[in-house]
């Protein structure tokens, strides 16, 4: 109740008391006429009604809010949730059972020791940091904290704590509202295991239903090729005898590359790729790669090879760079069902090589891009065009290998551009031809 509030109750009283003081005058000033005598008496009963009235008033008040003041006490009492009022610096005044079995401290014990001194060491000057804060900005604030109960274990908890003010505003204390957060955060841990092991058995049957898809048909040609020679070998020319060895053993290498990119994947999902970088220079190495893809008859003169440097050198691990390079120009030539032409250009800006392959065939859905870098994950415009969703996967981990970084630039029926950023660290060393002298 504030002052202007008990002043309007006592208001009742005070006119009480005047109109007795005034009948009381009148009394002794009167030379006693027996009229005035009975209202006198009549005046002096209704005060006497108003003040028992305003008594049973008060009476009702005070029951009423001895009651609440009980439930607030009950709450505070059997809430599990940790209360205290202490002083600005944070001196405990006043705490209920939760706080001290929280802190593993008696009730009566409690009482005086500093909050500060229940946080743990680490977190301690934090903790001050923020205690300050609330007094400076004289505002409610909360914030996570690590605290250390006597003779026990530490564990996290989540403080709310607001100002108490006087009468005029002034700041005269805080009032503190701390949870133990460690089963949400264990919680929390749980669900992330859960999306793991969800995101893991997602990615086997992924796995699984990609390897028996792209199994069975080089397993069906070399199948049927073989039955063909086996059944009719005596009347099967020598050219068409020739086809169907040709088919068996590409659908043999197609099955030993996918079980190379397999291994590779799974080498470089454990931590266990290989990085032996070694001293590179990167416009012939990337001149190798293309001719040894026109080599094939499909691919004949498609791509077009651009080195704007011919100084760009690094230290590169030459089997990984070759996964990197040969798979994105394998996919622009795939993605590209009508034969267009491949752009591969190679640059160098300062300290950085860039390789950009750009071509002009079916894009990538936005909804893909986002997991274009995910294992097995297949664009849903690919069709017919056989592949795995290996390639960018093992692309990915390679060029983060050399601390690289791959972008992509993808829109539907016009064309795809993959641009990675190698850095050139140790490019010196290419000049002199002496990959001895980098820094330990
Ligand atoms: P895949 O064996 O399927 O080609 P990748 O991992 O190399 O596997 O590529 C993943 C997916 O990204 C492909 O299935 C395809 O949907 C998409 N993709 C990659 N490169 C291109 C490209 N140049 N043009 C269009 N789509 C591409």
């Amino acid at each position: 109740m504030n002052n202007q509030q008990s002043a309007m109750n006592n208001l009742p009283i005070q006119l009480s008391q005047q109109r007795l003081e005034s009948f009381l005058n009148r009394i002794n000033q009167a030379t006693v006429n027996p009229e005035i005598l009975s209202t006198i008496l009549e005046e002096f009963s209704i005060t006497l009604e108003e003040l028992y009235q305003q008594q049973q008033e008060l009476v009702t008040t005070n029951n009423a809010s001895q009651i609440e003041l009980q439930h607030y006490r009950e709450l505070f009492n059997s809430t599990s949730e940790a209360y205290f009022v202490t002083n600005l610096t944070g001196q405990i005044h006043t705490a209920n059972p939760a706080a001290s079995m929280m802190l593993n401290i008696s009730p009566n014990y409690i009482i005086g020791k500093t909050l500060p001194g229940f946080v743990a060491e680490s977190h301690r000057k934090a903790f001050c940091n923020q205690l300050e804060q609330v007094i400076q900005s004289s505002q409610s604030m909360g914030w996570d904290v690590q605290l250390q109960p006597r003779h026990g274990k530490s564990f996290p908890a989540a403080i709310a704590v607001s100002p108490i003010r006087d009468n005029h505003g002034n700041l005269t204390g805080l009032r503190w509202l701390i949870s133990d957060v460690s089963q949400r955060q264990q919680a929390e841990v749980l669900r992330q295991e859960l999306a793991e092991q969800q995101e893991l058995s997602e990615l086997k049957s992924r796995f699984l239903s990609t390897v028996s898809h792209e199994f069975r048909t080089p397993l069906t040609t070399i199948l049927s090729s073989s039955e063909m020679l086996e059944r009719y070998s005596d009347r099967l020319s020598p050219e068409r005898k020739a086809i169907h060895f040709q088919k068996i053993s590409q659908s043999v290498d197609y099955m030993t590359q996918l079980l190379e990119d397999i291994l590779i994947y799974s080498k470089a999902d454990a931590e266990k790729l290989e990085f032996n970088p070694t001293v590179v220079d990167l416009g012939e190495f990337c001149q190798n790669v293309v001719e040894d893809l026109h080599l094939e008859a499909a691919n004949q003169e498609r791509i077009q090879f651009k080195c704007n440097d011919d100084d760009i050198g690094g230290n590169f691990d030459p089997k990984l760079l070759r996964q990197i390079v040969s798979n994105l120009l394998t996919n622009a030539l795939k993605y590209s069902p009508n034969g267009d032409p491949v752009d591969f250009e190679l640059n160098r800006e300062e300290n950085q090589a860039i390789i950009m392959i750009r071509d002009r065939g079916i894009g990538i859905p936005p909804n893909d891009q986002v997991h274009l870098f995910e294992p097995f994950h297949r664009a849903q415009n690919t069709g017919t065009i056989n592949g795995t969703g290996l390639g960018l996967a093992i692309v990915k981990k390679a060029v983060d290998l050399h601390q690289g970084k791959i972008s992509v630039q993808s829109q539907i029926d016009i064309g795809t551009t993959f641009t990675i950023k190698f850095p050139l660290l140790n490019s010196k060393n290419f000049e002199s031809g002496d990959d001895k002298s980098s820094p330990d």
